[in-house]
C-alpha cells in the first residue's frame, strides 16, 4: 500500500495537522487481523476547528466561486482520482478487506461521481412562478452552509463521491467524519482535493471515534445539514441530534432487500445478479440482496442452481482478489456468526470455501445460502451485514409482495420476469427507494437517486436529486407595480 500522506493527521482548513487531542487509534488489516498503522483520534475540539474552517471557506474564496468554477474544480479532482485508481484501490482493499477488483470499481465510481457532479454544478436552476399582477417571482437554490458527513467503513470512496461530491457541487463546505475502521481512502481523497486546488476549508476530514468526533459533528450548532450512512441505531441518534438543532438530515441505514424471481424469468440472466448482490463486499453492503424470493414452480431448480454457484465461491485475503474477502472486524464476524447460530445444518443449502492460504488472523466467513426458514425468521427479516442469503418460496404476485414488503426496511428491490404488466405492477407495489426490473443495482448508477423508506432511512443521494437535498430553496417575490 502506497501512502503519500500522514495517516495520523486530520485535514482541516486546507492543511494537514495533528489532532488537538494528540491521540491516535490503531488500524487493522482485516485480511490478516494485524495492525497496519495509526489514525488521528479526532475529538470535539478538532470538529470545532473543522467547522470554523468550513465557515471561513464559505465567507472566503469558496463561497465566492461561481457554480461553473466549482464544477471545474470537481472535474479536476475527478481526473486526479482517475490517475490514482490503482493506488486508491490498494488503499481501500487493504483497509476494508475488499477484494482488489471490487476496490478498483469503488475508485472508478468515485471518479465518476466527481465527473457527474462537476458537470452538474452549474445546471441546477430555479424557476419563475406566475403570480399576481405587478410581481416577478423566482426561486434560487442556495447551499445550506456547513454540511456534516458521517460515513461508514463499507464503501468509503463511493459514499464520499455521492455525498461530499454533491454537497461541494452546490457550494456547501463539508466536514467529513469517516469511520474509525476504514478511513484511509478519505484521507487520500482529502489530499487529492488539496492537490486539485480546492479552496482551504471547503473540505475538512476528521477521523475519530463515532461517539467522540461523530457525536460532536452531529451535535454541532453551526452544521446546517447532516448526512449519515450507517446503522439504524446510530441513525436514530443522528436524527435526534439534527432535531435538536432543527437541521435537515439524510439517513441511509441499510436494508433487507429482496429479489423476486417469477417462474417466467430468464434464470441464466438472473443467476449472477442473485448471487453477486448477496456476496459483494462480503455482504457488507447497505443494498445487499439478502432475500431471494422464488416462485414455487421454479423453487427447486433455482435452489440447486444457486447452491451450485455457492459451491464455486472462494474466500480469502483481499489481495488474492477472490469472490469474497474478510469481514471488516472480529466484532462484525461475531455478529454474523451469531445470526448463523440461529439456524441448524438442515437449513444450510450450500456454503462457499475459505481457501487454505487465507491468513489465519483474518475475519473470514464462508458465504452461506439458507433455505427452509419462515419469512418472519430473524435471518429473513433482520439485516445481517455478512455473506448470507436466504431463499424463500412464494405462490403468486400477492404473496411475493407480502413477503417482500414484510420487513421494517425498504432500500432496494428487484423483480425478474418476462411479463411486462407484472413488471409494472411489481414496480409499483414493492416498497423500496429503488426497484430494478430484470437487473439488480444498475451497475452502481451514479445518476440514479438512491435512498430508502422505513428503517432504511430518508432523503435521496446520487443523481440530480442529491443536489436538491444539499441545497435550500429560496423564493424571491419582487413587487414592481
Ligand atoms: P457500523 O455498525 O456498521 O460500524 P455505525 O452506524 O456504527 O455502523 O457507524 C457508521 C458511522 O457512524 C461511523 O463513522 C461511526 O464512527 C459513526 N458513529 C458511530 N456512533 C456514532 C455516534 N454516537 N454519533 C455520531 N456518529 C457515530
Amino acid at each position: 500500500m502506497q501512502l503519500w500522506f500522514d495517516t495520523e493527521e486530520v485535514f482541516v482548513g486546507g492543511r494537514w495537522q495533528l489532532p488537538l487531542s494528540d491521540e491516535k487509534l490503531p488500524i487493522e488489516d482485516p485480511s490478516t487481523g494485524t495492525g497496519i498503522g495509526f489514525i488521528a483520534r479526532g475529538g470535539a475540539a478538532d470538529i470545532d476547528r473543522a467547522v470554523a474552517a468550513a465557515e471561513a471557506a464559505l465567507d472566503g474564496e469558496w463561497g465566492r466561486m461561481t457554480a461553473a468554477e466549482r464544477g471545474r474544480l470537481l472535474a479536476k479532482l475527478g481526473r486526479l482520482v482517475s490517475e490514482k485508481i490503482e493506488a486508491l484501490a490498494q488503499i481501500e482493499s487493504t483497509d476494508v478487506g475488499k477484494p482488489l477488483s471490487q476496490a478498483r470499481n469503488d475508485a472508478i465510481a468515485l471518479a465518476r461521481y466527481l465527473e457527474f457532479y462537476g458537470g452538474a454544478a452549474d445546471k441546477v436552476m430555479g424557476e419563475t412562478i406566475p403570480f399576481n399582477q405587478g410581481f416577478t417571482v423566482y426561486t434560487l437554490r442556495e447551499p445550506h452552509g456547513v454540511t456534516g458527513h458521517i460515513i461508514p467503513w463499507n464503501y468509503p470512496m463511493q459514499i464520499i463521491g455521492r455525498s461530499v461530491g454533491a454537497a461541494l457541487a452546490m457550494g456547501n463546505a463539508c466536514v467529513l467524519k469517516p469511520a474509525e475502521e476504514a478511513c484511509l481512502s478519505a484521507l487520500a481523497f482529502a489530499d487529492l482535493a488539496r492537490q486539485a486546488g480546492l479552496p482551504d476549508g471547503a473540505l475538512n476530514v476528521v477521523p475519530g471515534l463515532g461517539e467522540e468526533a461523530g457525536a460532536a459533528l452531529s451535535a454541532h450548532p453551526s452544521v446546517r445539514h447532516l448526512s449519515f450512512t450507517g446503522s439504524v441505531g446510530v441513525g436514530r441518534m443522528i436524527q435526534a441530534a439534527a432535531a435538536n438543532n432543527i437541521v435537515p438530515v439524510t439517513l441511509e441505514l441499510g436494508g433487507k432487500s429482496p429479489q423476486v424471481v417469477f417462474d417466467d424469468a430468464d434464470l441464466d440472466a438472473a443467476l449472477p445478479f442473485l448471487v453477486n448482490a448477496g456476496i459483494q463486499n462480503a455482504g457488507q453492503t447497505c443494498s445487499a440482496s439478502s432475500r431471494i424470493l422464488v416462485q414455487e414452480g421454479i423453487y427447486d431448480e433455482l435452489c440447486s442452481r444457486m447452491a451450485a454457484a455457492y459451491d464455486g465461491l472462494t474466500v480469502g485475503a483481499a489481495s488474492a482478489d477472490l469472490h469474497v474477502g474478510p469481514l471488516i472486524s472480529a466484532r462484525q464476524k461475531e455478529i454474523v456468526e451469531g445470526f448463523l447460530a440461529q439456524t441448524d445444518a438442515n437449513h444450510i443449502l450450500s456454503r462457499g470455501r475459505i481457501v487454505e492460504d487465507a491468513p489465519a488472523g483474518g475475519h473470514y466467513i464462508a458465504p452461506t445460502l439458507i433455505s427452509g426458514i419462515a419469512p418472519d425468521h430473524s435471518l429473513a427479516r433482520d439485516e445481517i451485514f455478512g455473506p448470507v442469503q436466504v431463499i424463500l418460496p412464494f405462490r403468486d404476485e400477492d404473496h411475493a409482495v407480502e413477503i417482500a414488503n414484510g420487513t421494517d426496511y425498504g432500500l432496494v428491490a428487484s423483480c425478474w420476469s418476462r411479463d411486462g404488466g407484472r413488471q409494472m405492477r411489481m414496480a409499483k407495489r414493492l416498497k423500496a427507494g429503488q426497484v430494478f426490473l430484470n437487473n439488480y443495482g444498475a451497475a452502481g448508477g451514479v445518476e440514479l437517486p438512491f435512498g430508502g423508506i422505513g428503517h432504511s432511512g430518508h432523503g435521496r443521494e446520487k443523481g440530480f436529486e442529491a443536489l436538491y437535498g444539499f441545497s435550500v430553496l429560496k423564493t424571491v417575490a419582487a413587487y414592481h407595480g
